[in-house]
């Protein structure tokens, strides 16, 4: 009997239905090889639900997701909607559903394909065979603390953990570095925030659970350097939510584009996989966005939330089987094109070949 996934479908605004209409194309020529019954649930987040509902994440797309066994997302935003008030904007609607699925961990792995070893700004033997993850705390921090404020003369948000909040993420990082390398990284700024020291104290704590698993611990800025200077010293990054957020856009150009990372945001019954660029509103229409982070995070749906090891793999070496065969969208044209494809054309010989690897 074929096995029924129940996956709830965002697609968002900008690129986000061109790329993940791509995604779905590979997951259902993944169905016909294994015997998947996917069904999709479409459900509206962001300025395309702002303009049908008023609302950038209706009621019904909460109950939808909490209704699936996992999330599938584009990506959301645009320049139209920059001028609401912020209950109104696109990016609301994202942090009030990973608030509302406690997605409190984000996984952001950054692999580099040796075939584009070249399009990193980074010099090739810098960033060849560079694996590592980071593990963003994604529902605490000083995007979510209260008080917050913007008035006349002076503005202010508040940067605030628990102690639940940093014992939480702190495990699922130690969890991931156990399946890999066994070290883990934290980073913070504990020489000027007292919220950095509470933070690295747990993470202290936390790391007793785990005798296999190197901790080291690093500040901010030195991260940011580091991860410039020599990529390949770290496995597991261990931040918090605005840290991560701009560490990992900054890990993610190790790789070369924007367009090739996929995420996964976990930690309550369902989890959300998304492409980690935005909603690129300069490209959208023009059927040349880079589709890969999508896909690849629909593998990582199989992988983390259907426990199908197997059928992630193959999406995996699809994508690595069509970069080496040179296919290319725009984004990535200059490193070893053989042929130049739309984003249609990416997705279909990914699907073909997941047929075929
Ligand atoms: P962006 O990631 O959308 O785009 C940055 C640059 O990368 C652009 O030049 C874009 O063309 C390019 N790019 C992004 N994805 C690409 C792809 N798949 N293929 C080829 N090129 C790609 O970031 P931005 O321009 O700062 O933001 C645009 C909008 O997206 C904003 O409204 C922002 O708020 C929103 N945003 C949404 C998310 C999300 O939905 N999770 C994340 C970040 C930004």
């Amino acid at each position: 009997m074929a096995k029924v996934y129940k996956i709830a479908v965002i697609k968002g605004d900008g690129i986000g239905p061109e790329i993940v209409d791509e995604a779905i194309k590979v997951l259902d020529a993944l169905a016909s090889v294994y015997d998947f019954d996917f069904r999709y649930n479409e459900l509206l987040m962001g300025g395309a639900a702002y303009e049908i509902t008023g609302d950038p994440l209706p009621p019904e797309t909460i109950e939808g997701c909490k209704a699936a066994d996992a999330v599938l997302f584009g990506a959301i935003g645009g320049e139209q909607w920059d001028n609401l008030p912020r209950e109104k904007r696109p990016e609301t609607g994202l942090l009030k559903l990973r608030s509302a699925l406690e997605l409190y961990a984000n996984y952001r792995p950054v692999k580099v394909y040796e075939e584009l070893v070249e399009a990193s700004t980074l010099k090739p033997e810098v960033v060849s065979g560079v694996d590592l993850l980071v593990m963003r705390e994604l529902t605490g921090g000083i995007y979510f603390g209260e008080p917050r404020e913007k008035l006349e003369d002076k503005a202010y948000n508040t940067m605030v953990y628990t102690k639940a909040e940093v014992e939480r993420i702190a495990h699922e990082a130690f969890k991931a570095a156990m399946k890999r390398d066994k070290r883990v990284c934290s980073v913070d700024k504990a020489n000027v925030l007292e919220v950095s020291q509470f933070w690295r104290e747990i993470v202290e704590e936390v790391a007793k659970a785990y005798p296999e698993v190197s901790l080291s611990h690093m500040y901010v800025d030195n991260a940011a350097m580091q991860l410039v200077r020599n990529p390949k010293q770290f496995d597991v990054i261990l931040t918090g939510n605005i840290f991560g957020d701009i560490l990992s856009d900054e890990a993610s150009m190790i790789s070369g584009s924007i367009g090739l990372l996929p995420s996964a945001s976990v930690g309550g019954k369902v989890a959300l996989y998304e492409p980690i660029h935005g909603s690129a509103p300069d490209i959208a229409g023009q059927g040349i966005a880079n589709p890969i982070a999508t896909i690849a995070s629909a593998a990582m749906m199989l992988r983390y939330s259907f426990g199908e090891e197997e059928a992630a793999d193959k999406i995996e070496s699809a994508i690595e089987q069509v970069l080496k065969e040179g296919y290319r969208t725009r984004d990535i044209a200059d490193y070893g094109a053989k042929e130049i494809c739309s984003t249609t054309e990416i997705g279909s010989y990914i699907a073909e070949y997941v047929a075929k690897v």
